[in-house]
């Protein structure tokens, strides 16, 4: 699980991304807000964990124009004891929920894997992401009423690149997640599935501009773009 904390606070940056790895989890961290949003609007992550009072761009802010780009990744802010109004904004403007300062690890770690289990169980059925339209049920791809079978690995790359639209996932995290390797088998196995998942979107009639939407970042991995 990949973790954002933007927390500008060292100490309270130190607790939380200490506390959490040793919960197996994988903590990226920033000390500002502009590189906090940098971060959350470049890369896929679980959920992320944000501070409201932060140098450069605040928590709420940041979680506004993450909202407006359609990253819905779960987010919990952190919030001082009087900043009970901000905390209310906060969830009205699209945070999952809220921790008031101070806090243990443990209580942040509940929250998380609440988030998690919340966020798996609402997952939709049907992705969309510009005119493509998967079906996470007979597993098929649509576009203008047209449509095509997938493998299962095909399946699993495309549902993950769609889940996180316009955000780089690195070869690592879709060797980790489709094929359940957590070392580089330093084989090609992503970029064939890559381009045969290409390819099935240019057999869609229709398409249009979804058939470059699979976009290779040199040196990095894959992003979908939603046009
Ligand atoms: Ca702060």
């Amino acid at each position: 699980m990949n973790l954002l904390l933007v927390e500008d606070e060292q100490k309270i940056a130190d607790f939380i991304c200490e506390g959490l790895r040793a919960k197996n989890f994988s903590v990226t961290h920033c000390a500002d807000g502009h590189k906090g949003y940098e971060a959350a609007s470049s890369q896929a992550f679980d959920v992320i964990i944000l501070d409201i009072m932060l140098p450069g761009r605040d928590g709420l802010d940041i979680l506004a124009s993450l909202r407006q780009i359609g990253v819905e990744t779960p987010v919990i802010l952190l919030t001082a004891r009087n900043e009970l109004g901000d905390r209310v904004q906060g969830l009205e403007m699209g945070a999952d929920d809220y921790l008031a300062k101070p806090f243990y690890v443990e209580e942040l770690n509940a929250r998380i894997q609440a988030l998690l289990r919340r966020h798996s169980g609402r997952a939709q059925h049907l992705l969309e992401v510009g005119s493509l339209q998967l079906d996470c049920i007979n597993r098929s791809l649509h576009c203008q009423g047209q449509s095509v079978e997938l493998t299962s690995r095909e399946f699993s790359l495309l549902e993950y690149l769609m889940r996180s639209p316009n955000q780089v996932l690195t070869r690592g995290q879709l060797l980790e997640h489709v094929w359940g390797y957590d070392f580089d088998p330093c084989t090609n196995v992503v970029d064939v599935c890559i381009k045969r998942i290409r390819r099935k979107i240019a057999s869609l009639e229709g398409a249009g501009k979804m058939v470059g939407a699979i976009e290779s970042v040199r040196g990095t991995g894959y992003r979908l773009s939603a046009g």
